[in-house]
């Protein structure tokens, strides 16, 4: 098939890549060498959390760094040039008991597909202070570990008190002046051992009871402060009205949100796909992309809640690529061309 084809035409695929960050389209790369022809669908955050930062310089082969966006129009580049096709899609339901799985858009549209990749990635949570859809990006981030080397010398706050916020405020602390968590309670819900390492850290201190409700600064300065609210009982953006929210300004170079993830797996809830407490999809014990459910492969941070960087999502990537190819080979599923569904359903008929 080529990459023109409209996807309106009820055709049979060998693989539907769900995502288009750097998990999908690493898994787009190779599908699309081994001629599989896949089809991606670009969600709701077409080239996931990576369009979210600024420079990219922890990923391997880029020296001087490379933009986020930049890195996936690469990526998205290199796949198309083998063949992948790419269309905006949001997967609502999937119906994955029986081969062809169907995968029915928010459009309306139903695609059917021999293998699935699911590489829908984890939205960082947001908090919902004013100024963050104008700042994400610019002085704000939800990756310390993609953007914590531009605030050597800044002090700057972390928004949280999970792990994430600890390992954000450890890792930050190698290049900040200061460190400031900002947590909504005054206990911390993060594990023993890195709640012990952040507060023996000389650079890093707590604002307890508090939490970011504005934060300053434009595309062009970059964060120059934030507003933080505080209220003896926790929890103060909800008792704002009380009268008891003591408001601070603070100037800050840098804002990081470590309030967690929520992986995007809604539209498998109701499949046999196994997920964890978190929705993360649980993949076979072992170095395998394999879900429960054969022929559906789980990729990116979909199915990483611990290490979730660019790199190790564009090599679950390639690796659910090439267990889906080898899947689609053993079950000698791989169609010489995709098929109009009422061909295939009449020739199964044929076979009868
Ligand atoms: P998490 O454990 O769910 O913690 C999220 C934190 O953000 C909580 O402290 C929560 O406050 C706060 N929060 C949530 N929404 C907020 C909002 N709107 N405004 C202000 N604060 C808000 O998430 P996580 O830290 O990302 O960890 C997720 C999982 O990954 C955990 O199992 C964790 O152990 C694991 N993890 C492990 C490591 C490691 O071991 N190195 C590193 C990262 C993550 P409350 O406490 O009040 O709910």
């Amino acid at each position: 098939m080529s990459t023109d084809t409209p996807v309106t035409e009820t055709a049979v695929r060998d693989v539907v890549i769900v995502g288009s960050g750097v998990a999908g389209l690493s898994a787009a790369v190779y599908t699309a060498r081994a001629d599989l022809e896949p089809l991606v669908l670009e969600g709701p955050e077409p080239g996931g959390q990576l369009t979210l930062t600024t420079e990219v310089e922890n990923y391997l082969g880029f020296p001087e760094g490379i933009g986020g966006m930049e890195l996936i129009q690469n990526g998205k580049e290199q796949a198309t040039r083998f063949g992948a096709e790419f269309t905006h899609g949001t997967v609502e339901t999937t119906t994955l008991e029986e081969q062809p799985f169907a995968l029915e858009l928010a459009s309306g549209e139903t695609i059917r597909t021999r293998a699935l990749i699911v590489a829908t990635g984890a939205s960082a949570r947001w908090v919902g202070a004013d100024g963050e859809d104008e700042l994400m990006g610019y002085g704000l981030s939800t990756c310390a570990t993609c953007d914590g080397a531009f605030h050597r010398g800044d002090d700057v706050l972390v928004i949280g008190g999970g792990d994430s916020a600890m390992e954000e405020a450890l890792f930050l602390a190698k290049f900040a002046d200061s460190v400031t968590v900002v947590h909504r309670r005054d206990e911390l819900r993060a594990s023993d051992i890195m709640a012990k390492r952040a507060r023996d850290h000389d650079a890093i201190e707590f604002r307890w009871n508090t939490e970011l409700f504005e934060i300053h600064g434009s595309q062009a300065d970059g964060v120059t402060g934030a507003t933080l609210v505080r209220h003896p009982d926790g929890h103060p953006t909800a008792k704002l009205e009380s009268g008891e929210v003591d408001r601070e300004t603070v100037d800050v170079g840098g804002i990081f949100y470590g309030v967690g993830h929520v992986p995007n797996t809604e539209f498998l809830a109701e499949t046999a796909v196994e997920l964890d407490d978190a929705g993360y999809i649980r993949t076979e014990p072992g170095m395998t992309t394999e879900t429960a459910v054969e022929g559906v492969f789980g990729a990116g941070d979909v199915m990483d809640p611990d290490y979730r960087q660019a790199i190790t999502a564009a090599g679950t990537g390639s690796m659910a690529a090439l267990d889906a190819e080898e899947w689609l080979e053993t079950r000698n599923a791989v169609a010489p061309a995709a098929q109009p569904v009422v061909e295939a359903e009449a020739e199964a008929e044929a076979d009868d």
